[in-house]
C-alpha cells in the first residue's frame, strides 16, 4: 500500500475521504436507480432531492435566516466579482461600490467590478504587503454606496477578519470562498455572502451565494440570465443545466459535516489545528509566520524560512514524506499549508512533525 498522503493544497483541495468513498460506491448505480448520478436530469425528481437537502442542510448547520436565499451559480468565485456588481451597483443611482484591498482576490475583484460599478477601494493593506486586515474607520463607509465588498479569508497571504465591519444601511457583500463553514458566523451581518465550492467544500467550478432577499431587485435587464440573482432565485438555480454533479458532492460533504457535529465542532478542530502550526511557528527561529498574529487565518497557514532555496527544498522533501502541495502561492512565495475542514488532526500533527526535523536538519 502506498503511504498516507496529506494534501494541504488551497483549491482544489482535499475533500473527505468518506465523501470520495460514497461517491465511487454510489458512482455506476445511484441509489437503485441503475444509471448514475452524472446521467441523471438537472430536473428529475432525484437531482430535486439532492438539491433541496443540501439548501436545508446549509441552512440548518449555519442558522441562516429565512429571509436569505441559497443560490448555486456557474464560473467559481471569480464570475461572483462580476455578478456582485451587475446585481447589486443598481441599489444607488451613482453605482458607487466600496472595496477593501486585502489581498490579491480582494484586488482582482475590483478590478473585474470596476466594468459595471464607480469602484472606490477604501482601505489596502498593500504597505504591509498584506500581512494583516488595516484598520477600517466607520467614517470611511459612505452611506450611500450600494455595497461594501471585503474578502473574509485572505486565502494566499494567510490572513482573515476576526471581527467584521458595521455597515450600518450599507449592504456587507464578503467573499468567503476559503473558510465558508470553517467558523461559525452571524449571517445577518450580511447582504450577501459567496463561495467558491473548491477550497472548503466541494469541487471546482461553481459558487455557492447567499443573499438577502431585498437585494435580489436591483439587476437591470441587461444583466444575462445566467448572472442574474432575480433569475437564479426564480428558477432555484435550475436556470439552465446545472453542475448537478458539484451539488450532488456538496450535499454529501454538508452531511459529513453534520456527522462531524456541525461548524462549532469543526471550529473547534480548526482553532486545534491552526494553533498548533501558529505554536510552532512562534517558538521557531528557523520559520516565520507570514500574517500578523492578531489576523491569521484558520485555513491557510503562511510562513517562510530562511531562504528560498531552504523553501524549495522544503516543499520537495515534504512530497516525499506524503505532505502534498505546501508551496506557497507563485505570487507570493515561501509556504502555504491550507487546513480546510477536512484536513484531520493527524495530517497537521504529521506536518509539524515533518517541520520540526527539517529544522533540526537544515537550521
Ligand atoms: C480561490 C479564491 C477565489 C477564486 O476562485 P475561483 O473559483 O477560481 O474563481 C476567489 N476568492 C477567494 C478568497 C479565493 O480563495
Amino acid at each position: 500500500m502506498s503511504q498516507q498522503v496529506y494534501n494541504f493544497g488551497a483549491g482544489p483541495a482535499m475533500l473527505p475521504a468518506e465523501v470520495m468513498q460514497q461517491i465511487q460506491q454510489e458512482l455506476l448505480d445511484y441509489r437503485g436507480m441503475g444509471v448514475s448520478v452524472l446521467e441523471i436530469s438537472h430536473r428529475c425528481e432525484e437531482f430535486g432531492e439532492i438539491l433541496t437537502s443540501a439548501q436545508q442542510l446549509f441552512r440548518e448547520l449555519t442558522g441562516l435566516p429565512d429571509n436569505y436565499r441559497i443560490l448555486f451559480m456557474h464560473g467559481g468565485a471569480r464570475m461572483q466579482f462580476a455578478a456582485v456588481p451587475l446585481n447589486l451597483a443598481g441599489r444607488v443611482a451613482s453605482r458607487k461600490a466600496l472595496y477593501c484591498e486585502t489581498g490579491s482576490f480582494a484586488r482582482v475583484a475590483a478590478k473585474d467590478a470596476s466594468a459595471f460599478a464607480a469602484v472606490k477601494t477604501i482601505m489596502s493593506g498593500a504597505e504591509t504587503g498584506y500581512d494583516r486586515i488595516p484598520q477600517l474607520p466607520t467614517e470611511l463607509i459612505e452611506q450611500d454606496a450600494a455595497y461594501l465588498h471585503i474578502t473574509s479569508n485572505n486565502t494566499l497571504y494567510g490572513t482573515r477578519w476576526n471581527r467584521f465591519p458595521q455597515t450600518g444601511a450599507v449592504p456587507l457583500v464578503a467573499d468567503m470562498t476559503s473558510e465558508l463553514l470553517s467558523r461559525q458566523i452571524d449571517f445577518s451581518q450580511f447582504g450577501l455572502i459567496f463561495a467558491g465550492l473548491q477550497k472548503n467544500l466541494g469541487p471546482a467550478g461553481m459558487a455557492m451565494v447567499i443573499v438577502r432577499e431585498d437585494l435580489l431587485e436591483y439587476a437591470g435587464d441587461q444583466v444575462p440570465p445566467l448572472l442574474s440573482y432575480k433569475q437564479c432565485a426564480k428558477d432555484n438555480s435550475l436556470t439552465n443545466t446545472t453542475n448537478t454533479f458539484a451539488i450532488y458532492a456538496i450535499r454529501l460533504a454538508l452531511e459529513w459535516l453534520k456527522k462531524q457535529g456541525g461548524v462549532a465542532a469543526i471550529e473547534k478542530s480548526n482553532e486545534r489545528k491552526a494553533a498548533s502550526l501558529y505554536a510552532m511557528l512562534e517558538a521557531s527561529d528557523f520559520y516565520s509566520g507570514m500574517a500578523h498574529p492578531e489576523h491569521r487565518s484558520m485555513m491557510n497557514v503562511t510562513f517562510r524560512l530562511p531562504n528560498e532555496e531552504l523553501e524549495r527544498r522544503f516543499v520537495s522533501e515534504a512530497e516525499k514524506a506524503g505532505l502534498y502541495a505546501l508551496a506557497g502561492h507563485r505570487s507570493v512565495g515561501g509556504i502555504r499549508a491550507s487546513i480546510y475542514n477536512p484536513m484531520p488532526i493527524a495530517g497537521v500533527e504529521t506536518l509539524a512533525g515533518f517541520m520540526a526535523e527539517f529544522a533540526a536538519n537544515n537550521g
